[in-house]
């Protein structure tokens, strides 16, 4: 057990998170909704740090992030848990062990020195906790990432958002970069799908933003849940409005998964109508993912229409900007974290 941050005693030796915008109270004896933060002797604890459940070299496409260190491996590293309870997780295995393995924690004993040494000897230029949701394993995420940026690699969250903005401030000088999943644009999306709220993540999302750090976002596009016209267009605005258009956009094709099994693969169509809605409302970059060999997998200069780096898949076929990000046809410096 690792002495947890952001949390504040109360009566009757309860204790209250803050590191989500679930602020849990938490009885004594008792977890938050996480179901790997537990309270000892009316202080909080965290039961995952060093428990890595995952750890992998990655592409950093596979995030994605198509703006940040294009090309680039990453030492990819989660725990067990998640403080959302997502009915289509991708990767419930992990995310809801705890909850489907009566709290048991399992996972590899790790230190952060381990990891920021595992990603400098793979020729690794970034760590991403990602998998799981980072912030449930934040005093372990944190710990590595102030060490990996002492030491020159890059640090990215794979992120639901949920965060709170006391979370962000510590860790906002050594994160570089985070894929957030907006996954809808409807608070009853969220709250029966879920077990969340959305008006937290745009609020998160804009503050990440304002904090400096490089910002993508990711919408997994599922049949009748999140595919209406409409509210695409709104995701959309949000991001252009406040978050800034060249914010790049990911959107995802949804496969079923663990308990959504009752929902069709999306259709293409609905995934290239959501890309144009985006494009009307002025976002520069948006990706349809989850179908290899589409042709808005590439990079596209915003002022030239230039290809500027073509993709197959997960891996970069070729990279046309200079050290900058500039454009080699128009010389237009493309948003993004280059070196
Ligand atoms: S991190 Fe876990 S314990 Fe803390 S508020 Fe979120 S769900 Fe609750």
């Amino acid at each position: 057990m690792f002495p947890a941050v952001l949390f504040e005693r109360l009566d009757d030796n309860k204790v209250k998170c803050n590191l989500c915008n679930h602020h849990c109270i938490i009885p004594l004896g008792k977890r938050g909704i996480c179901g790997v933060r537990e309270n000892q002797g009316g202080h909080l604890f965290s039961l995952v740090y060093g428990k890595i459940i995952a750890e992998n070299v990655d592409p950093i496409e596979k995030k994605p992030l198509y703006h940040f260190l294009p090309g680039s491996l990453s030492y990819s590293i989660a725990t067990v848990g998640c403080n959302l309870q997502c009915s289509f997780c991708q990767n419930y295995e992990i995310s809801q062990y705890p909850r489907l393995f009566e709290g048991e924690i399992p996972g590899k004993r790790r230190s952060p020195e381990d990891i920021v040494q595992g990603a400098k000897i793979t020729g690794c230029k970034s760590i991403s906790y990602t998998y799981t949701e980072p912030t449930i394993f934040f005093e372990f995420a944190l710990d590595t990432a102030k060490l990996a940026a002492s030491q020159g690699l890059k640090n990215v969250f794979v992120s639901n958002g949920y965060m709170t903005k006391e979370a962000v401030d510590l860790i906002k000088s050594y994160l570089h970069g985070i894929n957030v999943d907006l996954k809808s644009f409807r608070e009853s999306f969220y709250q029966k799908i879920c077990k969340a709220k959305l008006s937290p993540v745009l609020e998160t999302l804009k503050y990440l933003k304002r904090c400096g750090i490089w910002v993508e976002i990711t919408t997994l596009i599922i049949p009748g849940e999140n595919d209406d016209p409409s509210e695409l267009r709104e995701m959309a605005r949000f991001i252009k409005n406040e978050l800034g258009a060249e914010t790049p956009w990911h959107l995802s094709r949804f496969f079923p998964r663990f308990r959504m099994l009752d929902k069709p693969i999306t259709p293409l169509e609905t995934l290239q109508k959501a890309y144009y809605i985006g494009k009307e409302e002025g976002l520069y970059y948006i990706y349809i993912g989850n179908v290899p060999g589409n042709e808005t997998e590439h990079t596209y200069c915003p002022k030239c229409q230039g290809l500027v780096i073509k993709r197959e898949g997960f891996f970069i076929v070729e990279n046309k900007l200079d050290a900058d990000g500039a454009c080699p046809f128009c010389g237009y410096r493309l948003e993004g974290v280059w070196r």
